[in-house]
């Protein structure tokens, strides 16, 4: 932990395990990416992330401006979230939210050339296992067109709110219902591509134990 991030604000929902770290990591897919661009304005870009090891990935196209001004090794802040829940208190002012969220700063710096296909792989195995061998390999066109960056899992905070509303005692007997709505995410059916040629299966979450 380092001075900026130590949470301050409710700091009993503080997470230091790292194993929790890689869970909302490995869990969350989207990553919002805070840094100063070019200009001296703050923007904050979302985009797909995935763990690998120590590292978070981050891919995208060598044209694009995010990526171009973070591989001039600009700060950055990175935040992955997992919305877990609606906390409906007796009160407006205790009503919530259960959550799981990351946030990660430092340098994100380009994956080598040579290491490039071996992080895509992780990539697309973090987001889609079993998919990348059943895939045609990338055509060097298309991994020029590619950028990998990668950040280290160095300086982070995870903060995790759960648990039941904390009502005052005086509003206990308002005559509204309290707790938790939980908020799942999952898959849907597989939807065919229109012009799906044969009948390959669809790709499927693998079942875990
Ligand atoms: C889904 C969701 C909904 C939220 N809704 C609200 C809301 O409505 N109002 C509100 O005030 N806050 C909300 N929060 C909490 C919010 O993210 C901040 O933690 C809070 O506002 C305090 O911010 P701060 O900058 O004062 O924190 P500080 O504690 O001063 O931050 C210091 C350091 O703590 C770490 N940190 C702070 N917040 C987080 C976090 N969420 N995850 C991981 N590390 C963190 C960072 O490293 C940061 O640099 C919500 C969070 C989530 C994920």
């Amino acid at each position: 932990m380092t001075d900026r991030t130590r949470i301050r604000r409710l700091p009993e929902k503080a997470v230091d395990d790292v194993a929790v770290l890689h869970a909302v990591l490995d869990a969350s897919r989207v990553a919002h990416v805070g840094f100063v661009d070019e200009d001296g304005h703050p923007v904050v870009v979302p985009t797909g992330a995935a763990r690998s090891g120590d590292r978070l990935l981050l891919h995208g196209s060598t044209g694009s401006r995010m990526y171009r001004r973070l591989a001039e090794g600009v700060e950055v802040c990175v935040t992955l979230t997992l919305l877990d829940g609606m906390v409906l208190a007796r009160s407006a002012f205790e009503s919530s939210m259960h959550y799981r969220s990351a946030m990660v700063f430092g340098v994100a710096t380009p994956v080598p050339e040579d290491e490039k296909v071996a992080a895509l792989r992780a990539m697309s195995e973090a987001w889609l296992p079993g998919r990348w061998d059943t895939l045609r390999p990338p055509t060097a066109k298309e991994l020029a067109a590619t950028m990998v960056l990668a950040l280290p899992l160095v300086e982070w905070s995870v903060k995790v709110s759960d648990g039941p509303p904390d009502d005052a005692p005086e509003d206990l007997d308002a005559p509204v219902w309290a707790g938790v709505l939980p908020i799942v995410t999952s898959y849907g059916d597989p939807v065919p591509a229109p012009d799906l040629r044969g009948t390959p299966n669809p790709w499927r979450p693998p079942v875990r134990a």
